[in-house]
């Protein structure tokens, strides 16, 4: 990765982790006068408003670190953090294979970051007034953002920085839940340094449970449905970067083809359903109310279908078979229920998921943690199509109160479901 130097703003490149000295990581939105990398090694726009942000951050980051570093952690002179990232400058955009390389890579960039600062410009100087601030916070568009969302989740620390670089708080991993006391930054040096944990504003605003907050890793654990209904409201510039800025947290590499459009999103699920077997990738509800769906479709259209779905558990067991997109869609051996739908006036099939709905007992109320016997499966809805004996479409998903529905159980079979 190329790394900027914080004293004297030249690049270095490193090519493997262990030899990557430690850095600071910046997450903000872009604004229309940000510097490339390009223009930065030329020496022009150095009086642009981007140019200014760079300097603050170098700034802000020498100054910051260096105490950090030396008052917590006891580390040696040498690891004080002398080197920033920024996505402005220290990638080359005009190599479409370098941009492909660093989006691949950014998930793992963010999460190995000493800090990573997030600077918010419509957050305004904290002298303002601590309402103002916690209200802005809560309105930033920092949460609106598509990028963002992996740069809120990879990093161990984020802190918050108002538009005067003032620091506002962090979002904590170091939260003191596991001890018996009541969700709160544990560290006292935290507080001094990083202001006060947001963990709770952050969910609020988000929507991601605590346990993703405190523990990146645990983000893994989190249903395929539920990580893409983090993404559901999230805005980005290209179409193709609602797919693309899901991919570490998704575990998924795939080359970049800006100019596919919408197609990014369904090549990302078709990899997802190459490489792992978590079937809530298929518990989606159309987006308003389905207009924009061809019927029967059984992949999603955009993240914002996976909306509702973030309660969605994965059980981790692998299906008994295994299966595969194919080119009239998914092949998969199951045994299904064949169930008369009186309203639609035809024959439905159910299939159970390896996922399901957290049961309500209030001793596991975290996602993944609850026994296996707590969680309530999910179904996927089939309807026949007639242009082929084995092919059928998706109805819907939904929760197993139609399994008990008297039917007519059907053996194990090979069939297709259209994609
Ligand atoms: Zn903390």
């Amino acid at each position: 990765m190329r790394l900027l130097n914080l004293h004297t703003l030249q690049f270095e490149e490193f090519y493997s982790e262990d030899d990557t000295p430690p850095y600071a990581i910046l997450s903000h939105r872009w604004t229309r006068h940000e510097v490339s990398h390009r223009n930065l090694v030329d020496g022009c726009d150095q009086n642009s408003a981007g140019y200014n942000k760079i300097i603050e951050f170098c700034n802000f980051a020498r100054s910051r670190t260096t105490s950090i570093f030396n008052k917590q952690r006891g580390l040696r002179e040498d690891s004080i953090v002398h080197w920033g990232w920024l996505d402005t400058i220290c990638i080359d955009k005009s190599s479409s294979q370098e941009l492909s390389e660093s989006i691949n890579s950014m998930f793992a960039w963010y999460k190995n970051a000493a800090v990573c600062y997030a600077y918010l410009c419509d957050v305004p100087a904290t002298f303002e007034g601590a309402a103002a601030v916690a209200k802005a916070f809560a309105e930033s568009e920092w949460f609106d953002r598509g990028w963002t969302l992996q740069e809120l989740l990879a990093p161990r620390d984020v802190i918050f920085c108002d538009r005067a670089w003032q620091v506002i708080g962090h979002k904590c991993a170091l939260h003191a839940r596991e001890h018996g006391l009541s969700p709160k930054c544990a560290m006292n040096d935290h507080k001094q340094l990083y202001g006060p944990s947001l963990n709770a504003e952050i969910h609020q605003r988000t929507n991601i449970d605590h346990r993703y907050l405190e523990k990146p890793i645990c983000i893994f654990a989190a249903s395929i449905a539920c990580r893409l209904s983090w993404a559901a409201y999230r805005k980005t510039t290209r179409i193709e970067d609602t797919a693309y800025c899901l991919l570490g947290m998704l575990k998924i590499n795939m080359p970049l083809l800006y100019g596919e459009g919408s197609t990014a999103f369904m090549r990302l699920q078709e990899e997802i359903i190459r490489r792992s077997s978590d079937q809530s990738i298929f518990c989606w509800t159309p987006a308003f109310g389905g207009l924009t769906h061809a019927r029967g479709a059984l992949l999603a259209h955009d993240p914002r279908d996976f909306a509702r779905s973030s309660d969605i558990v994965a059980t981790g067991q692998s299906p008994d078979t295994p299966y595969a997109l194919t080119n009239i869609g998914l092949e998969i051996r199951a045994k299904t229920k064949k169930i008369w739908d009186s309203k639609a006036n035809r024959y439905v099939y159910v299939m159970q998921l390896n996922c399901g709905f957290p049961g309500k007992d209030p001793r596991f109320p975290y996602p993944g943690i609850g026994r296996e016997e707590e969680l309530v499966p999910a179904i996927l809805v089939l309807e026949h199509t007639s242009s082929y004996e084995n092919l059928y479409q998706r109805v819907e998903y939904c929760s197993p109160e139609v399994l008990a529905k008297k039917g007519e159980e059907v053996a194990e079979r090979l069939f297709y479901v259209r994609a």
